[in-house]
């Protein structure tokens, strides 16, 4: 086994199940292990190297800063915090920003602020934000209990007060459950560790209408749905709503650690001095990261080319899984593409990697594909041939099985 293995299992917690494999290298959509042996990736730090893997124009971003300026503390100014954040507001519907370093944080972030916009309106009763059923927040006690699935709060009890549930997609379920303790609704436009599920047309601009008429935030977390993932900007533009509150992280600056809370004036006027900050937030070097990830998303083609090639990969995974019987079907918005399966789909992702195909599962019946955004189409075609072939290994023997379609393998 690969010596950085063993050390790894000597040394970290041991919260995650990492596969056996050390990276060392990264350019465009693949990977290099410390063999030398090359990954196409189609997992890209789970949605976070929107632009590919050391883009030029980042590393360059980094460099640059790194050599004149890395921290310095919110007790000062820095240009490249104010730039990003003239940045985003040009390019949002938010006249105000909040800089930390992760995507819990910013929702964290986001749940106070909800709390507080409420109290200072003269409402200390509203303090119950309503999430959905399958989303997924972050890992701090308040983002884990806005995760409103179980298995990710076992053994943490008492969980922080002040949620509500509600079923994922229903506009209906959420107007019942509002009352006078709600302050938001915190949703993600598509479930991404939840399954990629996405909600009819018209969900995010009713929750929109619903948060106005009781007077509350709609706090969007568009942590994974973000930064071009879905071929806009952010995931709410393709349905013309804008919230009162987004949650940014992931790929904002290109893998450095980076998160956003973006708000409307009014809104954000309740963070007053003290009321809430960040050690790192806003840091130079991840600010000049975010605005070259900004600059290759908006100036250099980016969104406008990965609409074509995401749907030949979406029409390709079709076309090989038609004829498995445990293949349900492909779900997603652009470069966030879910393929679910009847039964858990790691032998899949094991079969993908011994072939040079780095793919993810979530949910365990859902393979997840959150590639670079740049990724080209000769790369889909050879992502393609992996995954038919890795299918067949997996799922051939079953399929050929009639009725046998319920465990995979
Ligand atoms: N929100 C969403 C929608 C996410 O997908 C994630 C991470 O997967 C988070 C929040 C948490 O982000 P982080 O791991 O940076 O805290």
């Amino acid at each position: 086994m690969d010596q950085w293995v063993e050390r790894c299992d000597r040394v970290l917690f041991q919260n995650y199940g990492r596969f056996p494999v050390t990276f060392v290298r990264g350019e465009g959509c693949r990977l290099w292990d410390d063999q030398g042996r090359a990954y196409l990736d189609l997992v890209a730090g789970i949605a976070v190297c929107n632009v590919g893997h050391c883009h030029p124009k980042v590393v360059k971003a980094i460099q640059d800063q790194a050599s004149r300026l890395i921290h310095v503390s919110n007790l000062y100014h820095t240009k490249p915090m104010v730039e990003l954040a003239e940045r985003l507001v040009e390019l949002s519907f938010a006249q105000r920003v909040f800089f930390c370093n992760s995507g819990a944080e910013a929702n964290e972030a986001a749940i106070k602020l909800a709390r507080k916009f409420s109290k200072d309106r003269g409402h200390p009763e509203r303090f119950e934000v309503i999430t959905m059923e399958g989303s997924f927040h972050g890992r701090t006690l308040a983002t884990v209990t806005a995760t409103a699935q179980e298995k990710y709060h076992h053994g943490f009890e008492p969980l922080v007060p002040g949620f509500r549930y509600v079923p994922f997609g229903d506009l209906e379920a959420v107007s019942r459950a509002l009352d006078e303790r709600t302050c938001a609704v915190l949703v993600e436009p598509i479930q991404g560790e939840g399954g990629v599920r996405c909600p009819a047309p018209g969900y995010l601009r009713g929750l929109r209408e619903l948060c106005d008429a009781a007077g509350i935030l709609l706090i969007l977390d568009e942590v994974q749905t973000g930064m071009g993932r879905t071929g806009r900007l952010f995931a709410h533009q393709h349905d013309g709503m804008t919230p009162h509150v987004m949650t940014l992280a992931k790929g904002i600056a290109g893998g450095l650690p980076m998160g956003a809370l973006l708000a409307t004036e009014e809104v954000a006027s309740s963070l007053t001095p003290g009321t809430h900050a960040s050690t790192f937030g806003g840091n130079p070097v991840a600010s000049a990261a975010a605005l070259a990830v900004l600059s290759v998303l908006t100036e250099d083609g980016v969104l406008e080319a990965m609409g074509p090639v995401a749907r030949r990969f979406r029409e390709g995974i079709e076309e090989i899984c038609r004829p498995y019987p445990q293949f349900v079907e492909t779900r997603g918005v652009g470069w966030l593409v879910g393929m679910e399966f009847t039964g858990p789909c790691k032998p899949i992702v094991e079969a993908c990697m011994r072939r040079g195909l780095l793919v993810n599962c979530t949910v365990d019946r859902v393979l997840r594909f959150v590639p670079p955004l740049v990724m080209g189409m000769a790369e889909v075609e050879e992502a393609l041939e992996i995954l038919r072939e890795a299918l067949e290994e997996v799922l051939g023997r079953d399929s050929r099985a009639p009725g046998k379609t319920d465990d995979i393998p």
